[in-house]
């Protein structure tokens, strides 16, 4: 399969070269030329399928024409090596747990997909070694050095800003050694990018022979396989005879993880209608009520991983329904947007707890409440996806809930790790020095 710019000013590239750029050349997102329709047989048939061989149905679709079918079913079954439960919060509204995999987010499944998808094109090809850089403010560095953990033939730099992270973010990502450097920037988020991005156009760099990639989440190898789970939700909500009218609510940042809804509703997956979920972000809500897109700035808040001004992945949802006569108009029919302020996402959070006996997220709980806002009929099923573990934001969670949660035994272990990192300024030719002396062997 071909994929093509969102920009359409390139000619479109290949699986390969789509997920080593990451970013198109015109500045467009690669988005795939077919996205086959799986039969309705198959969609009904999914119902007794597990998480694994559901997502390797999708992944045929979607990959099949580029690896071979054993590669990869391996790489879909190495990738998903948990469970993500639909639950039963109360009435007709349900949650999808995302947040079983190693570092509790949902970012694992495309970071770990992407890392095997990476080390096969590496085997492939006889390409010595790849270099992920990755800038992270604390959550994107631990599902990509966890998800590369351990891949041959790729070497993952996390760059960190230091001080600013918190610490059970930090020893997610800090206490890994074999193939995963954290470097630890004197400087801030917007710092450590800059850093990665300009390494990437370096000619010193490029001169040595050195070859860097992303693991960004605008890659179509870190997007496209989220779309699996919305083929698994399904499946088990229709095992439950809930599934006919599906109303799925996406807790959304850069509307990476509402793409791989759409593109699973794209392929045949009768989701009635989705509801993007936001934070005090409301760039995409704007968007809804006046047909007129503007990015904003970024507005911080509890549920931090969606503190986004300006979703990158606004483009592909536009390209997406650019095949209506009035595209506005037929998102608008397909998503509602809803935000929440902080004191609201608290509220949800203590009357979940407190009524259900259910420990929300920030990030969840937006989806949550969503779903209540956007009142559904008797007849709907109401799936909010929980992005997140709420140990991982441990501290905010207690003080909101008032009282103590557990730590899973994952973050545990973790957290007793000895923390391993470089520290670095934010000077550029200093960071170029420790490439070149780490990798120009
Ligand atoms: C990244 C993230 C989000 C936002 O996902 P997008 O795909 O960027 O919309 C939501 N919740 C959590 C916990 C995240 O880490």
């Amino acid at each position: 399969m071909k994929y093509y710019s969102t920009n359409k000013k390139v000619p479109p590239a290949s699986l390969k070269r789509a997920v080593m750029k990451g970013l198109a050349d015109d500045r467009g997102l690669f988005m795939p030329e077919n996205i086959d329709l799986l039969k309705d047989f198959v969609v009904s048939d999914m119902q007794d399928m597990s998480f694994q061989e559901i997502s390797c149905i999708v992944a045929q679709a979607l990959f099949g024409d580029d690896i071979d079918r054993d590669t990869l079913e391996n790489i879909v079954n190495d990738t998903l090596n948990f469970d993500a439960p639909a639950v039963h919060i109360h009435d007709n509204i349900y949650a999808l747990e995302l947040f079983h995999g190693p570092t509790l987010a949902f970012k694992d499944v495309g970071a770990r997909f992407m890392a095997r998808l990476l080390n096969y094109f590496v085997e492939k090809e006889n390409v010595k070694e790849v270099n992920v850089l990755v800038a992270t403010s604390g959550d994107t560095g631990s599902a990509v050095a966890n998800g590369f953990l351990g891949v041959d033939g790729i070497r993952v730099f996390v760059l960190y800003p230091k001080g600013k992270v918190s610490p059970v973010q930090e020893c997610q990502f800090t206490t890994l050694g074999q193939n995963i450097t954290a470097l630890e920037v004197d400087g801030t988020f917007d710092d450590c990018q800059a850093l990665v991005k300009t390494a990437f156009m370096d000619g010193e760099l490029k001169k040595a022979q050195i070859k860097l990639t992303s693991a960004n989440s605008i890659n179509v190898a870190r997007f496209l396989p989220q779309s699996f789970y919305y083929f698994y939700a399904y499946s088990q909500l229709d095992r439950k005879g809930k599934a006919d009218e599906l109303v799925v609510s996406v807790p959304s940042g850069n509307f990476g993880n509402l793409c791989a809804g759409l593109i699973a509703y794209w392929m045949g997956l009768p989701i009635k209608r989705f509801i993007a979920a936001g934070n005090s972000n409301r760039a995409f809500r704007e968007y809804l009520n006046t047909g007129n897109y503007a990015p904003m700035p970024t507005i911080a808040t509890i549920a931090n991983a969606m503190d986004v001004g300006d979703p990158s992945n606004f483009a592909r949802i536009i390209d997406l329904f650019s095949i209506y006569p009035n595209p506005y108009q037929a998102i608008k029919k397909r998503i509602n947007g809803y935000n929440y302020s902080d004191a609201q996402i608290s509220e949800t959070m203590r009357t979940v707890s407190s009524k259900y006996g259910y420990i929300l997220d920030p990030h969840g709980a937006c989806g949550y409440q969503a779903l209540v806002e956007d009142r559904l009929t008797e007849r709907e099923t109401g799936l909010f996806l929980e992005t997140a573990h709420p140990a991982k934001f441990k501290s905010a969670v207690e003080q909101i809930i008032g009282r103590d949660i557990e730590m899973p035994a994952k973050l545990q272990a973790f957290m007793k790790g000895e923390k391993q990192s470089v520290n670095i300024s934010k000077d550029f030719t200093c960071f170029r020095q420790f490439l070149m002396d780490t990798l120009s062997r």
